[in-house]
């Protein structure tokens, strides 16, 4: 969980009540052979290893100091993942239709599924636990800027904010913008600065 967790009014043990409940699930599921011990952990390793913000950071890192590819980026974010060295199966997995708002002094983007938890797997990994929470997905569009801002995103008055409902049919992610002092930096240095939470539009990047 983030530090910058606003808590959306939840009692502090959901997250362990929910452990609970899917430690029960999937010993049932075990026992009734449905799937094996090893099923869950080998999932959990994919978005360990191969599936996560990681790929998204260095998706932004390579659009910062590469203006052409910043452009295929925002035009095609799955033809541009096959330029880079990503395991196979990108587009699948909940990555079939991946889109990507770049943040700018104007504009600032940030994501919800306001149906349920849709998100971009493969250049995000796993939804973090408030992504889900019926609170975040109401409020964040009712009231985005004050959300921003117990997040710890102060936007100035002059800034638009945009939500974008990621979807079933797309699933949306955030291309923010290059903190400034940043110039010396390697792509692998600026990839390094990334955070999930910079790709959902619910924090900045901070040198
Ligand atoms: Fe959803």
């Amino acid at each position: 969980m983030p530090s910058n967790y606003p808590g959306f009014e939840h009692s502090p043990d959901r997250e362990a009540l929910s452990a609970a409940k899917v430690k029960a699930l999937e010993s049932l599921l075990i026992e009734k052979g449905i799937i094996t011990s090893n099923t869950v952990d080998t999932i959990l390793g994919h978005f360990e290893t191969k599936m996560g913000p990681f790929n998204g950071a260095k998706l932004v890192a390579r659009a910062w100091v590469d203006p052409a590819f910043k452009e295929r980026l925002l035009a095609d974010c799955n033809a541009a993942c096959q330029e880079m060295d990503f395991p196979d199966g990108m587009s699948g997995a909940e990555g079939e239709h991946m889109r990507i708002a770049e943040n700018t002094p104007e504009v600032h983007n940030v994501i919800v599924c306001t149906l349920c938890s849709c998100y971009p797997w493969p250049t995000l990994g796993l939804p973090p636990y408030w992504f889900k929470d019926p609170t975040f997905r109401a409020r964040v569009t009712r009231e985005p800027r004050k959300v921003l801002s117990e997040f710890g995103v102060e936007l100035d008055n002059s800034v638009e904010i945009r939500i974008w409902d990621t979807s079933a049919q797309i699933r949306w992610w955030v291309l923010p913008m290059r903190p400034a002092g940043t110039d010396d930096m390697s792509e692998a240095e600026l990839a390094e600065l990334l955070t999930p939470e910079a790709m959902m539009g619910v924090a900045t990047v901070k040198v």
